[in-house]
């Protein structure tokens, strides 16, 4: 009898599946000898579809992406934490060192942005500040305690009012070595702790935000004499 291509085919069919199931450990051995002594050649045959693949069905793979991420946040977030605080140093580095090399660039392009974007911002900011007053002071103050010294050079720049009488960067170390930590004012000895910096003509008066016109001074005693009060030249020590 004669058999149509289809019949014949079918046959084939279940003749393989025969096959497969009675050599299937031989079957196996053979693959993984295939995949073992080809497996580069496997590798880069993956490599090439999956780029195919990835360019071919970019908003898939996007959609399937973000799907992914909704499905797990959770467990997403709690393992970037954990990386982060395991990794803290070394990731603070590696943006630290990107910063300092990209600095100019980055100068560039905060100026261009802020030429752009100026009002925005600055409005931005103001409602920040006003929705967030007291966080605002907490981390002023936090800042102020942090750096006494800086803050101190920021609270005489700000009763000079617009920096006009500051004709030098101040170097308070300079004024404690050159008083040899005496008060200006009593001449006794001032320690850290309660040390201050008197303005010999005060600024409200006008007096400059320089190394001469300054001197060492316990903060009581800078505190008592007070900005409405007359040089210390002319006062007499008590
Ligand atoms: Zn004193």
């Amino acid at each position: 009898m004669t058999l149509t291509i289809e019949e014949k085919k079918e046959r084939k069919t279940a003749y393989m599946r025969v096959w497969r199931a009675t050599h299937k450990e031989q079957n196996t051995a053979n693959r993984k000898a295939y995949e073992q002594s080809h497996r580069e050649e496997i590798r880069e045959r993956r490599r090439v579809y999956s780029r195919l693949w990835r360019t071919e069905n970019k908003e898939l793979l996007r959609q399937l992406k973000a799907a992914e991420y909704q499905r797990h946040k959770e467990s997403i977030r709690a393992r970037q934490a954990e990386y982060y605080q395991q990794n803290a140093d070394r990731i603070k580095a590696v943006v630290n060192a990107y910063r300092l090399s990209h600095l100019e660039k980055k100068k560039a392009g905060d100026a261009a942005y802020y030429l752009t974007h100026g009002d925005e911002r600055r409005i931005a900011a103001s409602v920040y500040y006003y929705s967030h007053l007291k966080e605002v002071s907490a981390s002023n103050k936090a800042r102020r305690l942090a750096n006494p010294d800086k803050e101190r050079e920021y609270s005489y720049r700000r009763r000079t009012g617009k920096n006009s009488n500051i004709i030098q960067a101040v170097k308070l170390g300079a004024v404690m070595q050159r008083d040899r930590m005496i008060c200006g004012i009593c001449h006794k000895r001032v320690a850290r702790k309660g040390l201050s910096f008197d303005h010999i003509v005060p600024l409200s008066k006008g007096g400059t935000h320089a190394e001469w016109n300054l001197q060492v001074s316990h903060l009581r005693c800078n505190m008592r004499r007070g900005a409405g009060r007359i040089p210390a030249q002319m006062r007499m020590a008590l």
